[in-house]
């Protein structure tokens, strides 16, 4: 009896890495299929300044609707969108739609800067930093004004063509954010190797940031940027007490659904109008 059991067990268990496969396949066949018909978004969410209050700039996020009218959620699309190498033409979109808007906002907004995502696939492209330099000089924008944003993932693989490549964007002026900082399993030892310009705060320690003993991350976080001459942002703002405690910690800046959802990029020009 414990035999059969076993084999239905493993029965079960088999079909279901099958299903999951196969659900897995199909979402790549479907985003393949979405993007080469444009259907994929790039939406924009403001960052803004703590000292100021203004807008300084914004994350570019990426959404996929697909044809039923249904959001898929990036942290459900971009690990398949990795995993299918994908991620190489889409990240080069993502790319180049935010040096549009970029060269769109240079008249009116000159002072806005544009943060994209990049996962590791995309370094692996023999011309990956020639290409995001030749896209920034067709579309006549400063280099300082696109910021790219990695995760400590980033350096699991081969650090050092990611850090000779980060090194030659930043040569150029492009600026380098260190995203989810504190969420990976990286040596605090890769902050000195990486040219950054920017610390990413999690949204993970600032949601309970006033509670009894739980800002001590946050905290320690902000104190590492200033001490390494970074600029340090926090994500995931949604209440104005952690807003006035971050400005308590020395926060530079913040991006929030307290302040602004990501949102399609006309509804941002809007938004930017509206802050003037
Ligand atoms: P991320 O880069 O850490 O982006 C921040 C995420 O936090 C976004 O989720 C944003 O909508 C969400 N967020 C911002 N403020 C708040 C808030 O106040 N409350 C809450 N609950 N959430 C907030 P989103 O857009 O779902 O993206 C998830 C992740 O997908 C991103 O995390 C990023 O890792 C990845 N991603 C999105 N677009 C791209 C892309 O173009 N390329 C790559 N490689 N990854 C992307
Ligand atoms: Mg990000
Ligand atoms: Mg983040
Ligand atoms: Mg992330």
């Amino acid at each position: 009896i414990a035999k059969k059991n076993r084999l239905e067990h493993f029965a079960y268990y088999h079909s279901d890495i099958e299903d999951q496969m196969q659900w897995r396949l199909n979402m790549i066949r479907q985003l393949r299929n979405d993007f080469s018909n444009n259907c994929l978004e790039l939406w924009y969410q403001p960052q803004l300044s703590l000292s100021s209050g203004k807008v300084i700039g914004a994350e570019a996020l990426l959404r996929w609707r697909t044809t039923d009218g249904k959001f898929v959620s990036p942290a459900v699309f971009i690990p398949l969108a990795e995993y299918s190498g994908l991620i190489i033409e889409i990240g080069d979109w993502v790319i180049s739609q935010a040096c549009k808007k970029l060269q769109e906002l240079e008249e009116t907004f000159p002072d806005i800067s544009i943060s994209v995502n990049v996962s590791i696939p995309q370094f692996r492209q023999e011309n990956f930093v020639d290409n995001i330099i030749e896209t920034m000089k067709d579309h006549k924008i400063k280099p300082c004004k696109l910021e790219l944003e990695i995760t400590e993932s980033i350096l699991m693989d081969e650090p050092q063509i990611i850090i000779d490549a980060l090194t030659k964007l930043k040569s150029q002026g492009v600026s380098i954010a260190l995203d989810d900082f504190g969420t990976g399993f990286s040596s605090l030892s890769y902050l000195q190797k990486l040219p950054l310009d920017r610390l990413k705060v999690d949204r993970a320690f600032v949601t309970d940031i006033n509670k009894e003993g739980q800002s001590i991350i946050a905290a320690t976080i902000i104190n590492l940027g200033k001490q390494m001459k970074l600029k340090v942002i926090a994500e995931g703002i949604e209440e104005i007490e952690q807003q006035e405690r971050l400005i308590e910690l020395g926060c530079d800046e913040v991006q929030g659904f307290y302040y602004a959802k990501p949102m399609p990029a006309e509804e941002f020009l809007t938004f930017l109008n509206q802050q003037k």
